[in-house]
């Protein structure tokens, strides 16, 4: 018998994109946006509660493991520190660069006000110094900061637990286990979650367009724009810029030696599956092979630069939405969340998103605003995978480089 083709998940994602905002223009025009309030959106909410059930666990699990796996950069020597160090420094200049962008969009007023439900407003009340949030990030109770999902507080339990395992040595190998183990499980569970997705894109996206009517599509489409001006810009001044500093291959041959990793990232949208082509890219591009082979998984793991553009703009955005101005200090969290976010992302499909619920909850942003953007995930992602992709090809590049003018001077 002959088997029936099954669509791909970013064809349903479209597919349920497009008939969510069908539905919704129906129900707008019709009003009957009602019916998308009491059938539609309790599905959306569904998932909602499964991304705030799952941040906690991995933003934790995903953290603690990526620290523990720092005891062994230590035996590839300098250069995976140097990586290390060209991975969080092009991170930090890529969520200053996707609050710029953002909030020169916010500045034109491009980002408006857009009350999704009650409660889902930010209350001014709520805001607190740079000295509270300092004490605060500390928790008096590790539970207490699980399960009122306090991100701050979860990273710094994952950072001691993490210099805990390590400084243990041999007897808390066991721990490490345990742990890494736990990851994997809760790393398939989120995998599961995405794989429901095209369920809550449409649910999503019919219930925000029903309730908010055709004029929510702008903004959506401009923070989409946002976003991608920033990945161009990151791309082009970060990368292009440091390949040729560093590694002296000049923009043009740079994104033309990359561009086979990057299409196959904007198409899949994850890193992880991306590797393969990514070596080949790097190595073809004169990477030295033992530094590639260890950059580049390093990089799909804990170097998102996409993602931490994507987060910083979709932040402003959404504080935006909820009529709050970021003041310095709260950009200065959302850098360092959108950084550590970014690090605990997982190179599969959808996971940045999963992880701005934290970048969110560290402001007091409720979490809810993110089904504005829901349902267009996908166009954001596309793009993100790609710069993610090329910045691990970058940084292996520069450090081949490195290594070779160290070597040269021995
Ligand atoms: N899809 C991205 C990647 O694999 C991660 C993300 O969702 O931001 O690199």
């Amino acid at each position: 018998m002959e088997k029936k083709k099954k669509l791909g998940l970013p064809a349903q994602i479209l597919i349920a994109l497009a008939l969510g905002i069908v539905v919704g223009l129906i129900c707008y025009f019709t009003n009957t946006a009602s019916f998308t309030t009491n059938y539609l959106k309790p599905l959306g909410t569904i998932f909602i509660n499964l991304l705030k059930f799952i941040v906690v666990p991995i933003v934790l699990l995903s953290m603690v493991c990526g620290i523990i796996s720092m005891g062994d950069i230590k035996k590839v020597g300098s250069a995976g520190w140097k990586t290390v160090v060209y991975f969080l420094c092009t991170t930090a200049i890529a969520c200053v660069i996707g609050l710029a962008v953002g909030s020169l969009f916010d500045g034109l007023g491009w980002f408006p006000t857009i009350a999704l439900q009650e409660g889902a407003v930010w209350d001014k009340a709520t805001s607190a110094n740079f000295m509270d949030t300092l004490v605060n990030i500390f928790p008096s109770n590790m539970w207490t900061a699980f399960s009122t999902a306090n991100m701050l507080q979860v990273i710094v339990i994952a950072l001691f637990i993490g210099a805990g395992v390590l400084a243990a040595g041999e007897k808390g190998k066991k721990a490490a286990e345990l742990l890494e183990s736990l990851n994997e499980v809760f790393s398939k569970i989120m995998e599961f979650i995405i794989t429901l997705s095209p369920i809550g894109v449409f649910t999503m996206m019919a219930w925000v367009v029903a309730t908010q009517g055709a004029d929510v599509l702008g903004p959506i489409a401009l923070v989409i724009l946002c976003a991608y001006i920033g990945y161009i810009i990151h791309a082009v001044f970060v990368y292009s810029v440091s390949a040729k500093a560093f590694a002296h291959v000049s923009p043009k041959d740079f994104f033309k030696g990359a561009s086979a990793a990057m299409i196959f990232a904007f198409t899949s949208t994850s890193s992880v599956a991306t590797l393969p082509v990514s070596r080949e890219c790097a190595d073809k591009l004169g990477a030295r092979e033992d530094l590639s082979s260890f950059i580049l998984p390093l990089g799909a793991t804990i170097n998102m630069d996409g993602t931490a553009v994507y987060q910083c703009v979709a932040t402003v955005f959404l504080a935006a939405c909820c009529g709050m101005d970021l003041s310095l200090g709260q950009m200065v969290i959302v850098v360092v969340s959108a950084t550590l976010a970014s690090i605990g992302t997982a190179g599969v499909s959808g996971a940045g998103m999963i992880m701005l619920a934290m970048v969110l909850e560290s402001l007091g942003i409720p979490v809810e605003m993110i089904m504005i953007i829901y349902g267009v995930d996908r166009l954001f992602d596309m793009g993100r995978t790609c710069l993610n992709v090329t910045g691990d090809i970058a940084c292996s590049l520069c450090v081949t480089e490195w290594e070779k003018k160290k070597e040269a001077a021995k």
